[in-house]
């Protein structure tokens, strides 16, 4: 575990949350380099004496420091975007291992992405598939295309983060795929590499996993005897972590898995996780500013807020919270509270119901925040955005600095009426 208490401080590594809070200020994202190597490290072991690429997705954290450490493990990546691919770039990841994902590419971004050479784009439509022909045929090279397949699997989680039943936006219907295939194969642009699939988001249970890929390798053969060959088999992100007492299965465990429903399939195998390798590895440093009793509830007022961290509020999402300091205050007693922000928005709450022994000025962290908590951070109610802190041993280091004020509205011109 990189977040324990030591001598009654929550540290991370060899560094006290205190000091880093102290020193950079609050709200802050802190990441631990171990826990994000140690996750990469299992999905690595598990995958070892296989054809296997982990191509971590961006989207979860897209920090240059937590890419770079990425790309140093032999990561590759999965975008959603051109400037996913420029963050990726400048990371020094290959564009080799690259996986380029989304519903809605726009032109300018496949033609950036085949001018860097990425490894595949994960079509998701027709309409997708005629863009990329195109386009590829004007540039004079021809593009890597996987179909992402949609196989009208329930993976069991919250709506919003759902990706692969039949509703969902994603995806080529399972029913529609080998038509769909034998029109890319027709495509001059296009070079077909293989085929994906990802059901969606903080699933638990393997047997989602195990059905929707069945699902998928039914017509890989078909495909074979239509004369397409399929390079590579990728079988999406999704796998949960514990925020609270989830029992998601361990990586070597639901890799074992889908490998033994892979059979002999010969294909290189691509993996896209993306909350599993960092969701645990980082925490949001908050200040307690205010308490205030209601009549209903009482209230923790801290300074971080649903434009820092939105799961809370996008998906009724539970964060532990714990005091940096093991040991409460002095007279104070543990009350229940909601964790509150200072946006304007009675959904902005980061934890509801808790219980906590804190007074002003004490600071905590939210945990498991290193998963969508940056990613989807904004500036509403005019708020800069957190810092960012990467810790390795007893070495913390600043890896976004906090946004200024100035920033927030230097792009923004008043006209001359
Ligand atoms: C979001 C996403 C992932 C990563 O999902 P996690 O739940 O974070 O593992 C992988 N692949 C695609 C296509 C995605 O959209």
């Amino acid at each position: 575990m990189s977040f324990t208490y030591r001598t009654g401080e929550l540290c991370v590594e060899d560094v006290a949350l205190s000091e880093i809070a102290t020193r950079y200020g609050t709200p802050c994202y802190v990441y631990s380099r171990a826990a994000i190597e140690s996750a990469y490290g299992e999905f690595a072991r598990a995958c070892a004496g296989r054809d296997a690429l982990i191509c971590y997705a961006v989207k979860a954290n897209s920090n240059l420091a937590v890419l770079a450490l990425l790309a140093r493990l032999g990561a590759g990546f999965d975008i959603v975007s051109g400037g996913e691919l420029a963050r990726v770039l400048a990371a020094g990841g290959e564009a080799k291992k690259i996986v380029f994902s989304g519903v809605g590419k726009s032109a300018a971004d496949m033609r950036l992405a085949l001018q860097a050479g990425v490894l595949c784009f994960n079509v998701e439509s027709e309409a997708e598939l005629e863009r990329l022909d195109a386009i590829a045929r004007d540039m004079g090279v021809r593009a890597p295309v996987s179909l992402r397949v949609n196989p009208d699997v329930d993976a069991g989680t919250h709506p919003y983060i759902s990706t692969g039943l039949k509703q969902n936006k994603f995806g080529i219907a399972i029913a529609d795929a080998p038509r769909v295939y034998r029109k890319a194969a027709a495509l001059s642009g296009l070079h077909i590499t293989g085929m994906d699939v990802h059901i969606g988001s903080q699933i638990t249970e393997i047997q989602p996993f195990v059905d929707a890929l069945t699902r998928v390798l039914e017509f890989v053969d078909t495909l074979q005897t239509d004369g397409i060959s399929l390079e590579h088999l990728d079988l999406g992100g999704g796998l949960g972590i514990r925020y609270r007492d989830e029992t998601p299965p361990p990586v070597a465990d639901y890799l074992a898995a889908l490998f033994k429903t892979l059979g002999d399939a010969r294909q290189r195998v691509l993996l896209e996780p993306g909350r599993a390798l960092v969701g645990n590895a980082g925490v949001l440093l908050t200040s307690v500013e205010y308490l205030k009793r209601g009549e209903a509830k009482n209230f923790v007022i801290v300074d971080a807020a649903m434009n820092d961290l939105i799961r809370p509020a996008l998906y009724e999402a539970w964060h532990g919270v714990l005091p940096l300091q093991e040991t409460p205050p002095a007279n104070t007693i543990a009350q229940h509270y909601d964790v509150v922000g200072p946006v304007c928005e009675t959904g902005d709450f980061l934890a509801q119901d808790r219980l906590l022994a804190v007074q002003p000025g004490d600071r905590l962290a939210i945990m498991s925040a290193g998963a969508y908590g940056m990613v989807m951070s904004s500036n509403y109610n005019t708020r800069p955005r957190a810092a960012e802190v990467m810790v390795s041993g007893r070495t913390a280091h600043l890896v976004r600095r906090r946004e200024t004020l100035a920033e927030l509205f230097d792009s923004e011109t008043v006209p001359i009426w």
